[in-house]
Formats: structure tokens, C-alpha cells, sequence
């Protein structure tokens, strides 16, 4: 999923707030970065995600902002990454951790969802 830019460079996890037609901002939005020759690009597999939410904003009139990292799970996992200063991993490391922390996340959601049907059965 990580890549090395055009001038040979890895390129590294970073974050911004993107504007789309100058109404719809989606911050916290998970790039990577070039830094030696300033690109940057969309993580490919979050493109479509960001495309769709955008849409939905339009549809919605929902002029302003919308923290990405509160709407996509990946989005979250990668931010939690960041924070925690990991994302100057190695590319292959890298993408190890990431596949474990999706894979805890899941868990995590898996034992809410578990919990909450378990809460609903007692309640029903
Ligand atoms: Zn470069």
C-alpha cells in the first residue's frame, strides 16, 4: 500500500485537510508525502471513500467540515499510527503494523458488536 515517489524516495504518512470545490472540507484526510520532492498522494484505497463522502456532502448541502478520521475506520487506525510516531517505520514494517492494528480494531468492533447483541438479548 506504501509507496516510493517518482524521484525515488519513500514516502511518508502525513495528514491534511483537503477542500473540494471551496466548500467541502475533509480534514485529517491520510496522505503520503514526499518530502524531498513536495508531492503528495492520496492513499488509492481511500480515494473512493473520500469521492463518496464528498458526494454525500453535497447531496447533503453540508457546507464546512468533516474530520475524515471520525468517519472511515482505516482513516482512524492510520491517524492512530501517526500519533503514536510509528509511521517512521520502515515501508515493509510498516504495512505489518498497520495490518495488526486493522486487525485489532476489528476485534475491538467485534467485541462491541458482541457485547451490544449480548446487552440487547438480555434486555429483549
Ligand atoms: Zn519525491
Amino acid at each position: 500500500m506504501l509507496l516510493f515517489c517518482n524521484c525515488g524516495q519513500a514516502m511518508t504518512l502525513s495528514f491534511r485537510m483537503l477542500v473540494f470545490e471551496n466548500m467541502y472540507q475533509v480534514d485529517l484526510v491520510p496522505i503520503l508525502e514526499c518530502e524531498d520532492c513536495n508531492s503528495y498522494e492520496l492513499i488509492s484505497s481511500l480515494k473512493q471513500d473520500i469521492t463518496r463522502l464528498v458526494a454525500e456532502m453535497k447531496d447533503q448541502r453540508r457546507e464546512g467540515r468533516v474530520i475524515f478520521t471520525n468517519v472511515n475506520e482505516l482513516a482512524a487506525v492510520l491517524y492512530d499510527i501517526y500519533k503514536s510516531g510509528q509511521e517512521q517505520l520502515e515501508v515493509s514494517s510498516f504495512e505489518a503494523y498497520l495490518m495488526e492494528k486493522c486487525e485489532e480494531r476489528i476485534n475491538l468492533l467485534l467485541d462491541l458488536y458482541g457485547y451490544a447483541r449480548k446487552a440487547g438479548t438480555l434486555l429483549g
